[in-house]
């Protein structure tokens, strides 16, 4: 297929800028260049993602943390996931921290610019036995003037209002993949399971936080029905992760993304979700090497998670804010 000039880019995403979303044509055309695209070509779209995050964000970064308050030992068997019991690798596992290990960790974070602070836990759902504590260290969170979110797993509507009580301010549950990939990433669950949560939270008015993990082998049709799912979701937030493949887990021969592709979804996830954060966490440094793990910034992403990932040490807060800066971005 030739080409086309680097004004297709700019012509596309007019409706953005002003506002709207991409029709399905657009959005077509978008799907059919971009993944192909070169040269001054890709650069223009590149442009035209940055200028639509300007035109909706200006250069404000949110940035979060999160902290592992229970690690390993996951029924569930995620092919790319390190705290699956359904695979040997070398995950730390811990049970549920206490409240007050938590809080003090908020804390830290608090001290270091950062809005949002999930509290992240391992399995199918956390159980009931374990939502006390985990509201009570959602409530301190919130008190230390930070947004407490968190992601347990499939809670049902009961849960998700117990801990809304306490303080959440946002869900996170990733639907990782399209719904025709899924099942070859995990068999253990239904796609229709995860959905069903952005759903339960849709209707207690509780924002979610959902996206997923490109690299999986996943095709471009794959990665725009996620989008698209997300859209309809009406999420607030999407993270984006990248797979940083974990030996002993089905995908640990997987190669990494290429930078360039990885840069080529972030793209994408802006033009086709022009109006929600596009959160970049876990694998950038993996992607884009130490010393370049901000490069997504400049394709327009809005959103970073700073400091460590579940079960990998990231660069410090610091650094990540002075590189922000460096790049013409505020991280709030
Ligand atoms: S991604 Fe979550 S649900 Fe899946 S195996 Fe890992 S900890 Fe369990």
């Amino acid at each position: 297929m030739p080409q086309p000039d680097t004004a297709f880019p700019r012509e596309l995403v007019q409706p953005l800028l002003a506002g709207g979303y991409l029709s399905d044509t657009a959005r077509d055309a978008l799907l059919a260049v971009l993944p192909e695209a070169a040269g001054a070509l890709l650069e223009a779209f590149a442009a035209a993602a940055d200028a639509v995050r300007r035109a909706r964000v200006g250069s404000a970064v949110s940035l979060c943390a999160i902290i592992s308050a229970k690690s390993g030992r996951c029924g569930e068997d995620c092919a790319f996931c390190a705290q699956s019991g359904h695979y040997a690798t070398a995950a730390p596992e811990h049970a549920l921290l206490s409240p007050e290990r938590i809080i003090a960790a908020g804390a830290a974070v608090a001290g270091q610019g950062v809005a949002r602070f999930g509290v992240v836990a391992s399995g199918r759902a956390v159980p009931d036995r374990e939502l006390d504590a985990v509201a009570e260290a959602l409530s301190g969170i919130a008190a230390l003037g930070l947004a407490a979110d968190a992601s347990l797993g499939v809670l049902d509507a009961g849960a998700l209002r117990r801990l809304k009580a306490a303080g959440l301010a946002a869900y996170h549950h990733n639907l990782e993949t399209s719904r025709a990939f899924y099942p070859a990433i995990c068999t253990t669950r239904r796609f229709e399971d995860n959905l069903e949560v952005l759903r339960q939270c849709r209707r207690l008015d509780i924002p979610v936080c959902s996206g997923g993990l490109f690299g999986l082998g996943e095709t471009w049709a794959d990665r725009a029905d996620l989008a698209l799912t997300l859209l309809e979701a009406g999420v607030f937030s999407i993270p984006v992760n990248f797979l940083n493949p974990i030996p002993g887990t089905p995908l640990g021969a997987r190669p990494v993304l290429p930078a360039d592709e990885a840069r080529r979804i972030v793209i994408a996830l802006r033009l086709l979700l022009p109006d929600r954060h596009i959160r970049i966490c876990g694998g950038r440094p993996a992607v884009f090497g130490p010393d370049a793990a901000l490069a997504p910034m400049a394709a327009g992403a809005d959103g970073l998670m700073v400091g460590d990932s579940l079960t990998t040490a990231g660069a410090s807060v610091e650094a990540d804010r002075r590189g922000l800066a460096a790049l013409g971005f505020t991280g709030v």
